[in-house]
């Protein structure tokens, strides 16, 4: 189901516009859409054609991303395993303050080399509705007043249904725009679709390497696009909405942790309205790579920050869970050890 049939099945019910407003802003705070005999605060005044129909309508909505299971870390974040209503998996974090980070595909077909959803591929792609699901899955467990389109997938594989979520999470649901966070590997389309937006979310571009060359490796199948183009594609977006582009950075030792990217960091940067986050990789199973140690985490914010360069480390969220970045995926083979 996609936003659209959502709007469509209530108009079918004879919901007027402010009907559809009551409900559609009441299931996306989590609350009850009918509760049998006794009526809840959402059915009052509603015509009674629209009241007849919520109980298909509440379970249909139900189905769209079921809770299969939680996994909370002590950190405060807790990973969901959510079924489809196909039978496929997606996975969320609830983030500590008030956030969320959702998925947008199945899989994933960017392949890099350092994240676990890439090693499946595509299996399919998420809908609008079900990527508000998510949200919604959250806000019956906690405050959400952030949504980052970070988890399994890429964002721009998928934009119609992800601007379309977008635009409902920052009308109906209220969430400021620059608390929605787009993240990309860097795709024209991204940059030519925002700007023509009502709800302009906040741009996250994962780089990872200054070196051209070094980029194609790591992230097989992003569109090529020089790392300079990108940082200026969305230079030109941060000044258009006011606030800054957040350039993602994956730390691997002896891979992008080195002084020369550090220099060419600096270079990039230089005049950028950017925020440079270090993410230190987080382990997967069966993969080669480490994450730098801690004084080398430390000496290169410093290096960067005395610079200019504003730089903050991202210790994801979840990691103990396999939650953390580049930690998602469909878990059905291993489902019974999660
Ligand atoms: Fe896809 Fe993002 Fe993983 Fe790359 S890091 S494979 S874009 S989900």
């Amino acid at each position: 189901m996609y936003i659209s049939d959502l709007n469509q099945r209530l108009s079918n019910l004879g919901a007027q516009a402010v009907h559809r407003e009551r409900i559609v802003r009441a299931w996306l705070q989590g609350r009850a859409l009918h509760t049998g005999a006794r009526r809840c605060d959402t059915e009052a005044f509603l015509p009674l054609s629209v009241r007849q129909g919520l109980p298909q309508l509440t379970h249909d909505l139900d189905q769209l991303a079921r809770v299969r299971s939680e996994h909370p870390a002590d950190d405060g974040s807790v990973r969901l395993l959510l079924d489809l209503p196909d039978g496929q998996m997606v996975e969320s974090v609830l983030l500590p303050r008030d956030g969320v980070c959702i998925s947008t595909q199945v899989g994933c077909a960017v392949g890099c080399r350092f994240c676990m959803t890439g090693k499946s591929g595509l299996l399919r792609q998420v809908s609008s509705l079900e990527m508000v699901a998510q949200v919604v899955q959250a806000r019956r467990r906690r405050p959400v007043k952030k949504v980052v389109f970070m988890g399994m997938g890429e964002p721009a594989h998928n934009l119609d249904n992800v601007l379309e979520a977008i635009d409902v999470l920052g009308t109906d649901a209220f969430i400021g725009h620059k608390n929605l966070v787009l993240s990309t590997v860097g795709d024209r389309r991204v940059f030519e679709r925002l700007p023509t937006l009502r709800v302009k979310p906040a741009l996250a571009l994962s780089l990872h390497t200054t070196k051209a060359d070094l980029r194609v490796h790591l992230l097989p199948k992003a569109p090529i696009i020089s790392p300079e183009e990108l940082l200026e594609l969305g230079e030109s977006y941060a000044r258009l909405v006011n606030y800054p582009i957040q350039v993602q950075w994956t730390l691997l030792k002896g891979v992008n942790d080195g002084d020369d990217e550090l220099d060419a960091i600096l270079r990039l940067f230089k005049g950028k309205y950017a925020v440079l986050n270090l993410i230190p990789f987080n382990a997967l199973e069966g993969d080669d790579y480490q994450r730098p140690d801690g004084q080398r985490i430390i000496d290169i914010v410093r290096y960067l920050h005395s610079r200019g360069v504003i730089t903050k480390v991202r210790n994801s969220a979840g990691q103990e869970v396999d939650g953390g970045c580049g930690q998602l995926r469909a878990r059905a083979v291993d489902l019974v050890n999660t």
